[in-house]
């Protein structure tokens, strides 16, 4: 790996991780639900518009805890985005329901409450939504469709922290939200994530389902003598290392989002014009909607063209990277889903994004010569390999 190497991403380091860290190592307190936690799933909660926040091992084991609590099963039907991580399909998988794949609109990679609504049936729980690069899908009509038919909505924030539409912050629309600290996102803590509970009735279940199906929540808060096992759960709550490193990197939020957002503004502000001549098209964002500089991507004219730019980019020594293939084709999804209208948007958006290196740490240099890089690509025809 060539020192100039400029990577896709970069986890950043804060001021207070490695006391934070020494604090839990000597206090005896290690395993999960101390201090750490507790301040973190505070922050998260803020962010988020106030919603109950459980601190889990992943966004992966959130999604799958929205699933048991909305108890979808065998016979039910869930509306997913073609175009979105694995988790949140398998989330559906592991309880014997079967997805169906909504499609994309082209211009943000969200789902929208048109494209969602002729595929309600009598068989469909839940509606699955992601803000796919932090941008916010068409959230409230969303929420209220789901709420007019009687279903439970369930909102993958994974790159939404911070985001709002019209002013109302993501991750607050959903009777379920889920959060991604992987150390790829924003905020991390390697791998760690959270569920995020807005409607009160599944709280006290959810406590539940995170600690093996225990009520020992209740027990530390007093409210009952001794606690027992009352329900289905599995271990979803990380230890105290984790969390101590996601509230350092939550205490220094505005920070590091203020870091990325000096890196996609360069990114947007240096290409807007080099753009339409290459047949390419930046991100949109609507007017009425905050990102999160969760990414930076382009959707190149072609899949041949995305090849090119990221080889290209790739002999400069920067790393960018294309985004997930559309779920509904995957073998798994044809497996455990179907796609009523075929999701032609979802394939033709991963075949033609490209998405530059993005991190809180990059310096003005590395930015510079990511905008060189692409610049420089004079389009499939006039390269020589
Ligand atoms: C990263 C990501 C996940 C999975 O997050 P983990 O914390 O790694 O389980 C889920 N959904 C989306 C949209 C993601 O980007």
């Amino acid at each position: 790996m060539s020192d100039d190497l400029i990577v896709f991403s970069k986890p950043y380091r804060t001021a207070r991780e490695l006391p934070n860290l020494e604090k839990v190592l000597s206090s005896g307190h290690v395993h999960g639900d101390g201090p750490f936690t507790k301040e973190a799933s505070a922050h998260v909660s803020a962010l988020v518009g106030g919603g109950i926040t459980l601190l889990t091992t992943s966004c992966t084991h959130a999604l799958d805890m929205a699933s048991i609590l909305s108890e979808i099963g065998p016979g039910d039907e869930v509306i997913l985005p073609s175009f979105t991580f694995s988790s949140g399909a398998t989330a559906i998988a592991l309880r014997g329901a079967r997805i169906v794949f909504a499609d994309i609109d082209p211009l943000t990679g969200n789902t929208t409450a048109e494209i969602i609504e002729p595929l309600i049936t009598e068989r469909t729980k839940a509606i699955s939504v992601v803000h796919y690069g932090g941008v916010g899908a068409d959230i409230a009509r969303i929420a209220e469709l789901a709420a007019s038919r009687g279903l439970l909505l369930i909102e993958d924030n994974a790159h939404g922290l911070g985001g709002s539409v019209d002013g109302r912050a993501l991750g607050s629309f959903g009777d379920f939200a889920t959060q991604s600290f992987h150390d790829t996102k924003n905020i991390q803590c390697g791998e760690g994530g959270a569920l995020v509970v807005n409607s009160p009735q599944f709280a006290e279940r959810a406590e539940i389902i995170r600690e093996k199906g225990t009520n020992r929540a209740r027990f530390l808060r007093g409210q009952v003598d001794k606690y027992t096992w009352v329900d289905v759960g599995s271990s979803y709550l990380p230890s105290e290392l984790n969390a101590a490193v996601l509230a350092s990197q939550l205490a220094e939020f505005a920070a590091i989002q203020a870091r990325r957002f000096r890196v996609w503004d360069a990114y947007d502000a240096n290409l807007r014009e080099w753009a339409p001549s290459r047949g390419v098209s930046l991100m949109h964002i609507p007017v009425n909607s905050e990102h999160t500089a969760h990414m930076f991507y382009m959707l190149m004219p072609d899949h041949e063209e995305q090849g090119a730019l990221l080889s290209h980019l790739r002999e400069r020594d920067v790393v960018g990277t294309f985004h997930y293939g559309a779920l509904d084709s995957n073998p798994a999804g044809l497996n455990h889903g179907h796609a009523p209208t075929p999701c032609v948007a979802a394939r033709n958006f991963s075949e033609r994004i490209v998405r530059l290196p993005l991190w809180a740490g990059m310096e003005d240099a590395q930015i510079s010569r990511v905008i060189d890089a692409v610049t420089s690509y004079a389009g499939n025809d006039r390269i020589s390999m």
